[in-house]
């Protein structure tokens, strides 16, 4: 078993000898921007209904209990701000190092950090748009009218639903993204995988696409996965503290 400062010393070989280093990101990155995740005991999802896309689409009362839910969330949301972790995965995509981010999130943290190349599996929290007539609206607009307690938030133009840009339950996943986020993750030799104890598919598939195809990975988590043996190197520590240490070593080793 190696000690903390040996595996940052074998993650940091490891980067500066990858060829293509990719990041997969789940809830547990955005924590300590004080994110709750969902699945946590007094995450959203232990005090809300979880309302599948049908739900939404066809019972209104369903559709209200989402945007009570929705209300709190995005509350959350607008205070965070990227923390270490985020911030260090942006410079080293500047640096070179990183290729791409796939995260579960839909938060924007790592946009907001300064990352480019997002590959957003659940959608983000910015965008909605009306199913009827396409309107697209933001989420600073849908924030005001929940505040001033509108339960069901219609299009003002025609009265259509409008649907936010995430992956409901009972949703498939964005083409596009996935089928993207299966190339890079054929394609890389090394993967993160921070902050996701992989229980949700088929999102969580892509590290193990990535480890079949011979990539090596390193895996920050606070708790044990029940995929934790297929890391290279595992950390169960914070993945600001990791990071932190890596990006430490790999500028001195640059001066
Ligand atoms: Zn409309």
């Amino acid at each position: 078993m190696l000690n903390y400062q040996e595996k940052i010393t074998k993650t940091f070989e490891l980067v500066v000898n990858s060829k293509f280093l990719v990041a997969f990101t789940g809830a547990g990155v955005s924590t300590e921007s004080g994110i709750p995740d969902f699945r946590s005991k007094n995450g959203l999802w232990s005090r809300f209904r979880v309302v599948t896309l049908q739900e939404f689409l066809f019972d209104k009362e369903a559709r209200k209990e989402f945007w009570r839910m929705r209300k709190e969330l995005i509350g959350q949301l607008i205070k965070a701000t990227p923390n270490k972790a985020h911030l260090c995965l942006a410079e080293l995509e500047k640096m070179g190092f990183l290729k791409y981010i796939i995260t579960q999130n839909i938060d924007r943290l790592h946009q907001l950090a300064g990352s480019q190349r997002v590959v957003e599996l659940h959608g983000n929290n910015q965008e909605a748009h009306c199913l009827n007539c396409k309107k697209k609206y933001s989420i600073d607009d849908i924030y005001e009218r929940l505040i001033k307690n509108e339960e069901d938030i219609t299009c003002y133009l025609c009265k259509g639903i409008i649907k936010p840009k995430i992956v409901f339950f009972g949703e498939a996943m964005p083409q596009k993204e996935m089928s993207f986020a299966i190339e890079i993750a054929n394609k890389c030799d090394l993967m993160f995988v921070i902050g996701s104890s992989l229980q949700v598919e088929p999102a969580a598939s892509i590290p193990r696409i990535a480890y079949h195809s011979g990539a090596k990975l390193i895996f920050i988590n606070k708790t044990e996965t029940e995929w934790d043996f297929m890391a290279e190197v595992l950390f169960h520590d914070s993945a600001g503290k990791v990071m932190t240490d890596l990006l430490d070593m790999i500028k001195s080793s640059l001066r």
